[in-house]
This record gives C-alpha cells, structure tokens and sequence, in this order.
C-alpha cells in the first residue's frame, strides 16, 4: 500500500497448520488442482501457443474458461488459480534473470504441494487460546493452526505490522500455513552496531570456532539419533538396491517410490533441526558482534569428488565422499545468509576474507609455514621469535579471519561504506550473474519455428 511510509521488514512466519481429516483431504485436492492448472500453463505456453508467446491477459481468461469447463478445477479458489499464474509468469522471469532453471512440469510424486490464499482479509484469523489460532479458507472453512510465534498486528503484546497474505503447503510433516509477515520497525542504519568484531572459522570437527576467547566454539550435536542415522542408512541401502534392479526406461517401481517417501522424513527431520540451529546462532552472532569476518569457501569447488577419470582414478574417493557429506550437511550458505541479513538489521555487517593461508598463518607474528599445522586440530608457531601456541587450529584460523575482516572493513572508506557496498562485496560479482544468462534461444519467444513438425 501506498499510504504507509513507515519502515517494513517483510518475513515469512511459517506455522504448522492442523486440519481434520475432510479438511486435509480438501487440501489435497486443491494442492493437486493448483499442481495441474500450473502444467496446463506450462503445456499450453510451450506445445500449443502460437509463435506469439500470449499475455497475462489471455492466459487469465483460459484460466476462467478452464474453471467453468473443468469440474475437479473448480476446487481451487479462484483467487489461488490468479496466484499460479502469476508464480508460473515468475518462474520465467527467474530463469531469464539467470537465477532459476527453466519452468517444467511438476511430477504428481515428489512436488510439494501448495495453495495460495493472497487475500489476508478473508483469512479473518482468531485466536482461540495460547496455542491454537483459527484461518479461514476459502472452500474449505475454519482450520486450526499452532500458535507457536506472535503475528504481526493481532492483539496487544503482537509486533507492530499486519498480514499481507498467506501460503498453504505441504511438508513431509504435514500441512503448514505460511503468514506473509510486514513488520513495521526500522532497520538499524549501517554500521551502527558498536559491538567487537570477531573473525569465524568453519569447519567440519567443530563446526564453528570464533576468536572470540569467551565461546571458542558453537557446537551441535549430530542431526540424527544414532538410530534414526542408522535407520536413514538402511532405507538408504535399500533404495539403492530397487533402483539398480529397475529396468532402464520403465517408471519408477511403487516399491522405490515408497522407499523415497520414507528417506525423506529422517532427511526432512535433519534439515529442520540444523535450521533451528542456525537461527539460533546466527541471531546470536548477530546480535553480539558489529563486524563478522567469514572465510570466503566456494563450497562446490570443495565438494568436487575425488573419483578423478578412468585412466587416473583418484585417491581416496570414499573418504572425500564422504568429507563432502559432512560439508554439505552443516548448510553453509544457507547459514551465511541468515547471518547476512540478521547482521544488517542490527547494523552490523558480514565481511567476507580471501580464505588464503588463514589455516597456515601464525595468528601472533603473521608467518604463514606449513610446518605450523602440528596436525588437523592443533597448531603451534615454527618462528623461533615468536613460538606461539599450541593452540587450536581452527581457532587460530578464526583470529587470522577477525583480523583480515578488519582490515577489508577498514579500508578504503570504512564500514559504513561496506555496508552500503552489501551484496556487491560479499555476494556473487555482476560478471558471475552475466556468465549464467541462458543464450539466446532458450527464450521462448525465440524457439525454432515448429513449421517442421506441423
Ligand atoms: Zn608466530
């Protein structure tokens, strides 16, 4: 809206939502609608649509054509069906923006449902006590939710700000509803926080040490029980088997497909505790430190397989498979990015450090020797003038961060500027975006004339 001039942050406040059993079967099948309307999109724009590539307008009335034609289109809202089309119109925009792969059909298995509900108004959400709230939804009716977080605008200990619109989707948990959130409070000005700077090392044994002497290190424990690992792998085993018994070019077995199901919710388990994890660091960090220094990791390129080619097959390809699980399961970029933006609402800011030698180079005197690494964990100075350590490598590592950070943030104009600089310093360059641009004929409107087969 226009009116409101005041300062927003916008977030998502996810909550789990729990429908009856008519309910959950009604949301189902608008899931599913949504689902086909978005692959009748898909196949209507790509396989039947003249050269011209039709306009929102033509779509939208396809789309009204389709719900008086089609009866089991008529379960979803007709607000929900505008949404699909406006995600599907997105979906292209991404892909040529170079940030997405190209839009395709979406599988009746393995796609997460979801259903829009873009009006909050009609939500007319009410508490019923502490932990239960009540939404409404259209052709479907009052459904509970768990009130585990405070909305915006609803009631008198809520944040200041209101609701804007909502998401119904499909986990392997069950259905969750999704608030679109505007927090009315004014983000902190860059380079406000006054707190100490400190340098962060990742890693794999630990998964964070900081330079920080107060906590060396932010610990988790595994995601998984033992159990449940050991569970995970079985299913795991299991699979592999089905599918090297599938014959080549036949649909994926009913058996396969059941095994997959039942991978995904150790694997859906795992992802949310580490997520809870994260958040709570992060806010942490953020809240703590003005200046955070990180290592810059590219963590493809670390996460590259050892196999090597058939005339030189690699060494130890098991163990860096297996070194690339463990790194692939701490989330690194999902954990920087938290960092990022919890860090510049509080005024701080993330400054990413060439990870050069930091492992190698004496935290007192500045002497980098690979002698220095007594082994993986402990470091100890070879410079006879200084003899510093042993010490922890990692937090070595983190004090060599800490200082190279402030030495970026300090030069040339200071932090404020960093901070301004954002995403140009410590996200991709512009020229890393160019390269990913989709050449010329995958653009639709540019496709080869299907005169051939016509
Ligand atoms: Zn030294």
């Amino acid at each position: 809206m226009k009116e409101s001039k005041r300062p927003v942050a916008q977030r998502m406040v996810k909550l789990r939502l729990c429908p009856t059993a008519r309910q959950e079967a009604a949301l189902a099948d608008q899931g599913h609608a949504a689902r086909t309307l978005w692959n009748l999109l898909h196949e209507w724009y790509t396989l039947y649509a003249p050269n011209r590539w039709p306009s929102l307008k033509e779509a939208d009335d396809a789309i009204r054509q389709a719900r008086r034609e089609i009866g089991w289109l008529s379960v979803l809202p007709a607000q929900a069906c505008q949404q699909v089309l406006k995600q599907y119109a997105q979906a292209w925009r991404n892909f040529w923006n170079g940030s997405h792969g190209r839009p395709d059909f979406h599988a009746r298995v393995r796609t997460r449902l979801s259903v829009d509900a873009p009006q909050a108004s009609a939500l007319k959400i009410g508490r019923l006590n502490h932990k239960w709230g009540e939404a409404n939804l259209a052709l479907i009716g009052r459904v509970r939710f768990r009130y585990s977080r405070e909305l915006p605008g609803l009631g008198r200990r809520a944040p200041e700000g209101r609701i804007t619109g909502a998401r119904l989707v499909r986990e392997v948990n069950g259905w969750h509803i999704v608030f679109r959130c505007e927090f009315h409070r004014a983000p902190a000005a860059p380079g406000s926080h006054h707190g100490p700077g400190v340098g962060i090392d990742r890693g794999v044994a630990v998964p964070l040490a900081t330079s920080d002497p107060d906590q060396p290190y932010l610990r988790h424990g595994p995601w998984l029980h033992p159990k449940e690992a050991e569970r995970l792998r079985r299913l795991e085993r299991r699979a592999a088997r089905q599918q090297r018994s599938a014959r080549r070019g036949q649909p994926t077995s009913r058996r396969l497909q059941h095994t997959r199901d039942r991978i995904s919710e150790p694997r859906n388990r795992e992802k949310r505790r580490r997520a809870d994890w994260q958040h709570k660091v992060t806010t942490m960090l953020a809240a703590r430190y003005g200046l955070i220094g990180i290592e810059r990791l590219k963590v493809s390129a670390m996460t590259a397989s050892a196999r090597g080619s058939a005339k030189q097959p690699g060494k130890g390809v098991a163990q860096k498979a297996g070194l690339n699980r463990a790194i692939q399961r701490e989330g690194w970029s999902c954990l920087l990015r938290m960092l990022e933006y919890k860090s510049r609402e509080h005024g701080g800011a993330v400054v990413q450090v060439p990870a050069f030698n930091t492992s190698l180079r004496c935290s007192a005197c500045g002497k980098a020797d690979a002698r220095n690494r007594k082994s993986q964990a402990v470091f100890a100075c070879t410079n006879p003038e200084c003899r510093y350590g042993p010490v922890n490598a990692d937090v070595n590592s983190a004090y060599n961060i800490k200082t190279d950070a402030i030495r970026a943030a300090s030069w040339p104009r200071g932090l404020a500027s960093l901070a301004a600089l954002g995403s140009r310093v410590d996200g991709r360059s512009v020229a890393a975006w160019r390269k990913r641009r989709p050449r010329r004929w995958l653009r639709p409107n540019r496709q080869p004339n299907r005169s051939g087969t016509a």
